[in-house]
């Protein structure tokens, strides 16, 4: 059985209303357009048999806390029964939305999926494995409350194999801290709080759900991590194999790039190109300069390659950046995507008293 030993005691409460939840919770009656407390995402692809107990203990946690929630199950195309039991649940219970997807696109759009439904202030995502802990929520939400944005967890003594996912994903997380510049130890745990305004407008591709501090980083967001409890699957397998650790490296690229030069990639190649075009020109003069001045012959010169090499990939490079100037601004105002995040706005100047 999961364990429930942590209750979020009247002290977090005050933090919670305070800082991060306007309004008490307790007195407030939740409409269903009225904003909750918490939404707990679940992506969930082949778990039927954990779903019974899942809903149970999420529910049983935030209940204990006397927060509002609901709790967003996001069925990826499951073929073992998981979508008819999660229908089934959504219309017994009235803390349950379920969000069926026509076919199996994986994780990260499973969660991209819940994002756009939740009303929470707070956004928690979670396995439907039973992996990870709900009871682990209230440390998550009291270390949110102390003024982060997003709380990863951090699974100290995980469960797993140890060859195929132990020690590719120890390595992926020290490449990743360091690539990302957010030092945290566990990238790959699901089990997540978020401030709902973080996500709401992100926009995730491929596997990058993995990357969302990385990318909350480059928005500015406040990260911090504390440690989760694990535990082996009780039903069905892993999604996952070693193939994940090559794609998690292609992903690490593309947040690289984006962390990088997301707002100025003319910066790169544009500068790139220009030393290169640049080369190319000056070695071609020069050897100008030795076929007419001197009357010697360069056509067998392995300089006069060089010369062209240099000069052609210049100009690649240099209109790589334009075009990629281009793209860049198109991302950003096809959007209405200010290059800027703001935290907070106070006063209201210009306001008649
Ligand atoms: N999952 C999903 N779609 C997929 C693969 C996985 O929604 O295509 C869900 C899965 O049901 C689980 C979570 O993502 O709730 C994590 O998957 P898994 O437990 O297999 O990953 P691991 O814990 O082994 O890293
Ligand atoms: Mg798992």
């Amino acid at each position: 059985m999961l364990r429930m030993e942590y209750y979020l005691g009247e002290e977090f409460k005050k933090a919670m209303s305070s800082s991060l939840l306007s309004g008490n919770a307790k007195e407030r009656v939740v409409l269903p357009s009225q904003p909750l407390d918490v939404s707990a995402v679940v992506p969930l692809y082949n778990e039927v048999e954990s779903l019974p107990v899942l809903m149970e203990t999420i529910a049983r946690t935030l209940q204990d806390n006397q927060l509002s929630y609901e709790i967003i199950c996001v069925d990826d195309g499951s073929k073992d029964g998981s979508t008819e039991l999660l229908k089934q649940m959504a219309q017994e219970r009235t803390d349950l939305k379920a969000v069926l997807l026509r076919r199996n696109y994986g994780q990260t759009a499973a969660m991209a999926a819940g994002f756009n439904q939740a009303r929470g202030r707070v956004i928690i995502t979670l396995d439907a494995d039973l992996q990870n802990d709900p009871a682990d929520i209230p440390n998550l939400l009291a270390k949110l409350a102390e003024g982060y944005d997003l709380v990863s967890g951090w699974r100290k003594q995980r469960q797993d194999a140890m060859m195929t996912r132990l020690i590719p994903s120890r390595i992926a997380n020290w490449l990743i801290g360091r690539v990302t510049g957010v030092q945290i130890h566990d990238y790959g745990c699901s089990l997540k709080a978020y401030r709902s305004e973080l996500v709401i407008d992100m926009n995730l591709y491929g596997e990058l759900h993995r990357f969302l501090p990385a990318l909350a980083f480059i928005e500015g967001a406040r990260i911090a991590e504390i440690p989760v409890r694990h535990h082996a699957r009780r039903f069905g397998q892993s999604k996952y194999g070693l193939g994940r650790t090559f794609r998690v490296l292609m992903d690490l690229l593309t947040i690289f790039f984006m962390k990088r030069f997301l707002t100025r990639p003319m910066h790169v190649f544009g500068w790139f190109g220009l030393i290169s075009m640049l080369l190319g020109i000056a070695t071609g003069l020069y050897l100008t300069f030795v076929k007419f001045a001197l009357g010697q012959s360069i056509g067998d010169r392995p300089l006069l390659f060089l010369a062209v090499v240099l000069f052609l990939t210049g100009v690649q490079l240099f209109s790589f950046g334009l075009l990629a100037e281009l793209l860049m601004r198109t991302y950003h105002e096809s959007q209405k995507r200010p290059i800027y995040r703001i935290r907070e706005i106070v006063g209201t100047s210009g306001s008649l008293p």
